[in-house]
């Protein structure tokens, strides 16, 4: 088969790969319908995570199940499957209070990159979820963006508290800071605050439901969103990038007895103790467990109540890839779906 492989910064190569065999009996090998570059996949690009080995990239897909091992019991070939980008058994304790990401038995759910042809995926029965017959294809940008993103910053809002008659602030307006907007519209906030300085993103965030766009970021967009809130602050904002400065600007952006949903992957984030203890904000957050949130997603948007797939901005051959990294990294594209 054809996959992608990260040889080193800046360097995405798609190449012959093996084709992914049935290794344990829980594994499903599935065809990709559709795959995806994650904002995540520019860490390593861009040389902020190390590149130790040509590593096989993609951990967001969906397809059509080829075969199955010998313990699988719900998952059936010829379903249309999404899963998320850890593999769980959905049954340990840990899956059913719905932190399927720490699921006991969590391994990365494709480990032979799902930015390819074909990929295998592990403990199949728990991690995968089939759709309701084959959707149309126009639906599968949408489930797409249900496997990570949309699901991503679906628990940033309910780790946010969000609820009616709360006023939500996003920080980032990556793909999954724009879909935290569309959950905070589905859940119900009343007002929402999308922080975003890029203009496609800006055209984008109202569409799925933002009510107000700052545009100023650090300590001058949390004076606009204090401003927008009579001098008190949001009662949940979403952090969707992984920055000190972001990070820093979600908790002072929140009330005090605020929640902050913190979705973006830290990296080198350090919080101070003493502002934390006088904020009284509340913190949740962590890897998504999407899984949780599947069910309900491809419900919604198979009843096209929402329409996630409008942040691929970018549809590119497989055999492209190293373009639909540099077109993010360049930030030209917001999200690039990737045709295997
Ligand atoms: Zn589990």
């Amino acid at each position: 088969m054809r996959g992608t492989v990260l040889y080193a910064p800046g360097d995405v190569r798609v190449e012959d790969r093996p084709d992914p065999r049935i290794e344990q009996p829980t594994d499903a090998v599935i065809h990709l319908a559709a795959t995806c570059v994650c904002g995540s996949d520019l860490w390593p690009y861009r040389g902020i995570e190390p590149v130790n080995q040509p590593t096989p990239m993609g951990h967001e897909y969906v397809g059509i199940v080829e075969e199955v091992g010998s313990e699988v019991r719900t998952i059936k070939p010829g379903q249309f499957v999404v899963g998320s980008f850890f593999a769980s058994d959905n049954t340990c304790e840990l899956c059913r209070a719905g932190y399927q990401t720490s699921c006991v038995h969590r391994e990365f759910a494709a480990a032979t990159g799902a930015q390819a042809q074909y990929a295998r995926i592990a403990l199949a029965d728990g991690t995968l979820v089939a759709t309701p017959g084959l959707p149309d294809p126009d639906l599968i940008p949408s489930l797409l963006a249900a496997s990570d993103v949309l699901g991503t910053g679906w628990f940033g809002a309910v780790a946010a508290e969000v609820g009616p008659g709360k006023t939500v602030a996003v920080v980032g307006d990556g793909a999954v800071g724009l879909l935290a907007v569309l959950a905070a519209r589905q859940l119900g906030a009343e007002r929402i605050i999308a922080m975003s300085r890029h203009e496609p993103r800006q055209k984008l965030a109202p569409e799925f439901g933002a009510t107000d766009l700052v545009t100023e970021r650090g300590d001058e967009g949390v004076a606009r969103v204090k401003e927008l809130t009579g001098g008190l602050g949001a009662h949940s904002v979403i952090e969707a990038v992984g920055t000190q400065e972001s990070m820093m600007q979600a908790i002072r952006s929140a009330r005090p007895g605020g929640h902050v949903g913190y979705v973006g992957v830290a990296h080198d984030v350090a919080l101070p103790g003493e502002e934390l203890f006088f904020s009284h904000v509340h913190l949740h957050g962590g890897p998504a467990p999407v899984r949780q949130y599947l069910p309900e997603l491809i419900g919604l948007i198979g009843d096209r109540a929402i329409d996630p797939g409008k942040v691929f901005d970018l549809t590119l051959p497989l055999e492209q890839a190293a373009e639909g990294y540099k077109a993010m990294d360049e930030r030209r594209a917001i999200k690039t779906l990737l045709q295997p």
